[in-house]
């Protein structure tokens, strides 16, 4: 096949400051899919994109030609709109697991195509394979039937879905070019577009434990997300939250169920209830929005509906409970069975008196994947049990030789490593710590109850950054 362009053009006009046109980029991304760009041809980009970055223009257009190296879903026939939710990934962040049932509990439907984990911050899915019986795979009726029926879904991403994205993704790692914005916000917005939800609520994490640690980065990339979602029709809104201590009071796959359940069941930590209840609040707004615009009395009614509902409420009430035991039970899982708890446990303790001030996220995090929590490589296998539970957080007053973490794994071997990777992870002082905001900033662009396209057109062209505040 004769290629119409010359990669080796295409990556000095990158690499000059020069703008790629829309047919460059096109090709480049299904040469590269089908293997007639080579890696390092693409890794020569890639780093040219790192370091001149890419226009809106361009960026939409990237992500484009990305979604369209595969399939794309299309729930537009379902009887309920639609709304996705995407963390950026954090320690301890167990939300999916209540946050899907309770705004399906609301007649939303809410697919949610998710991975597994890599490294510190734990995959969704291992975290409901330790439900006896709960399968991730689902053929694409079968979760569009669910949807309709149950309303979530949390199943495992096709590999039809933005294959471009995969490879890509696969070089970035190597090639020192994960970090860069407008390639991160590409790939994260074209598979979230492929899954085809109408809208989609963005948790951009920021802190130790996250991808991006400092607020300025991560704010421009929920910023970025939220135009590209925009510029392609699917209504999108960031929440950006704080990572530097883990959410809640668990880290690893049957302690974060559990503790799932214990706000399902109307308790939990208060930070995990917090963040869940934010998040319904905005999925809801963001369906909502989305059936303004369809303009029709019936759209408009539940339009009203779900920005007058409460999702503490549901959490009260049993109804996100309800939802979470029929979404087990339609893939597989005895939402009664017990859980798996590890074989070994080892407490660590507290070496004085006074305040915790401080609790590192990303430490939290190593420790519970050193204790198998988590994987290495993506064919790894992970221990349903393993992992840590705090029993303080910042703020909590605490008392010499009282438990601060409790370790758990099935290989007792690896205590050692987990204890090295906790080594000054805290900070116990005399002072009691100003409570600092678990959610920092709130990314949207629609004026909250006017939703028409007219309102819009100002807003999404700039790849949703906002004037400076
Ligand atoms: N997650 C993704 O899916 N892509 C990135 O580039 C980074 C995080």
């Amino acid at each position: 096949m004769t290629e119409p362009y010359d990669v080796v053009d295409v990556i000095i006009t990158k690499r000059d400051g020069g703008k790629l046109s829309d047919p460059q980029i096109d090709w480049v991304i299904d040469a590269y899919t089908r293997g007639a760009v080579a890696q390092e041809q693409m890794s020569a980009l890639l780093m040219a994109i790192y370091w001149r970055g890419l226009d809106d223009a361009e960026l939409n257009r990237w992500t484009d030609a990305m979604i369209a190296s595969g399939e794309r879903l299309d729930f537009t026939g379902l009887s309920r709109p639609t709304v996705d939710k995407h963390s950026t990934g954090g320690v301890g962040d167990k939300i999916t697991l209540p946050l899907g049932p309770l705004v399906a509990s609301f007649g939303v439907a809410v697919p949610q195509l998710s991975g597994r984990g890599l490294g510190h911050t734990g995959g969704t899915l291992d975290k409901l394979e330790s439900i006896p019986g709960w399968r991730a795979a689902l053929s694409i009726a079968e979760m569009t039937a669910q949807l309709e029926r149950v309303g979530a879904v949390v199943c495992q991403a096709g590999a039809g879905l933005a294959p471009a994205d995969r490879k890509l993704y696969a070089l970035r790692d190597v090639t020192g070019t994960v970090a860069s914005i407008p390639l991160i916000a590409s790939s994260i917005m074209s598979k979230k577009i492929a899954e085809g939800t109408s809208s989609l609520v963005l948790d951009v994490k920021c802190g130790t434990g996250a991808f991006m640690t400092a607020p300025g980065p991560a704010r421009e990339l929920a910023a970025t997300m939220v135009g590209i979602g925009e510029a392609h029709g699917v209504h999108t809104v960031a929440v950006m939250t704080d990572m530097s201590t883990p959410l809640g009071l668990t880290a690893g796959n049957a302690l974060e169920v559990r503790e799932a359940l214990e706000v399902l069941a109307g308790g939990g930590p208060p930070d995990v209830v917090e963040l869940t209840c934010v998040l319904a609040r905005q999925m809801l707004d963001a369906a909502a929005a989305v059936l303004e615009r369809t303009a029709g009395p019936e759209a408009f009614r539940l339009a009203g509906q779900l920005r007058e509902a409460d999702p503490a409420e549901h959490l009260r009430n049993g109804s996100a409970m309800d939802v979470w035991r029929a979404m087990i039970a339609a893939q597989g899982g005895d939402p009664d069975a017990p859980l798996p708890v590890a074989k070994h446990t080892q407490d660590i303790v507290a070496a004085s008196d006074g305040y915790l001030t401080r609790l590192d996220a990303l430490q939290i995090g190593v420790a519970a994947w050193r204790l198998g929590a988590g994987r290495a490589r993506q064919e790894d296998p992970v221990q349903a049990g393993a992992g840590v539970v705090m029993h303080a957080k910042p703020g909590d007053r605490v008392v010499a030789g009282q438990p601060l973490l409790t370790l758990h794994t099935d290989t007792p071997e690896s205590f050692g490593r987990a204890a090295e990777a906790l080594e000054g992870a805290w900070t116990i002082s005399g002072t009691r710590p100003q409570a600092t905001p678990l959610v920092l900033d709130i990314i949207n662009l629609l004026p909250a109850s006017k939703s028409h396209p007219a309102d819009r057109q100002d807003l999404i062209n700039n790849n949703g950054r906002r004037d400076p505040d």
